[in-house]
């Protein structure tokens, strides 16, 4: 074979690169909004091909500015988000398995979550991230991803390590507090759009493409496992924290 003719030719030059590794992952992207689209469009140009894709909300105008799968037509027929993408991915990538689930977050039973290696957070809000997080913990690598304009982040959590909500704040509690009516359902009049810029979004879901690279190849002491990456678009600044364990976080209480 010439060295033209391997679609992933290039990565393979990179030193300790295993194709073989990367495409015998299993991954689940939660969120096929902005973020979603990214990562995914990333996942398969690496070669991964078995993901599922959890999303129960459709395709509108507004996500076009942000969304590489998503069409004008995807909006008027107000298409599911997750099978939007599905079926454009299997176009472009036949060999690969796009599932959509279209499904909350919320509903996926706790078995769902251990059958992936990497689940990556591609959500607008924060009860669903903290689900996530909470139902990966000691099952599966969780790569968070978030965004405000020109701000983004990265979590990534892997037992027994600090996890997402172990850096929550007590300003964080109170929002979801007031996200959250007493029987538990969104009230809706909280929850107000946030200002979002496809050149933040891209480089968030990049950074947690990225982190799946390196842990996949084994290189989880250079990866940001037990830190979070935050990046300002504004300055160009980026920096990792590393997260404490917080003893009173309830995901590691026992
Ligand atoms: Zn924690």
């Amino acid at each position: 074979m010439s060295v033209d003719s391997d679609i992933f030719d290039r990565q393979k030059r990179l030193d300790g690169w295993n194709q073989e590794k990367v495409a015998a992952q299993k991954v689940m992207v939660v969120g096929a909004g902005a973020l979603g689209n990214e990562a995914v469009k990333l996942l398969l140009q690496l070669g991964v091909r078995r993901i599922s894709l959890v999303d129960f909300d459709v395709v509108s105008r507004a996500n076009l500015n942000r969304c590489v799968f998503f069409s004008e037509e995807d909006a008027a027929t107000e298409v599911l988000k997750a099978e939007a993408i599905a079926f454009k991915a299997v176009k472009q990538w036949p060999d690969a398995v796009v599932e959509p689930v279209i499904e909350s977050v919320e509903k996926l039973s706790e078995e769902t979550w251990g059958e992936f290696g990497f689940v990556f957070g591609c959500l607008d809000n924060l009860g669903a991230r903290l689900h996530a997080n909470a139902q990966s913990y000691g099952k599966t690598v969780f790569i968070d991803g978030g965004t405000s304009g020109f701000m983004g982040k990265v979590q990534v959590v892997r037992s027994p390590g600090p996890c997402f909500e172990c850096g929550l704040s007590k300003k964080d509690y109170g929002l979801l507090w007031k996200k959250y009516n007493c029987v538990g359902d969104v009230v809706d009049w909280i929850d107000s759009k946030m200002p979002a810029l496809a050149t933040t979004t891209s480089l968030v879901a990049a950074v947690q493409v990225n982190e799946f690279v390196k842990i996949a190849h084994g290189l989880e002491n250079e990866s940001l496992a037990g830190k979070y990456f935050f990046f300002n678009g504004m300055t160009g600044q980026s920096s990792v924290y590393g997260v404490p364990l917080r003893k009173d976080c309830p995901i590691h209480l026992h």
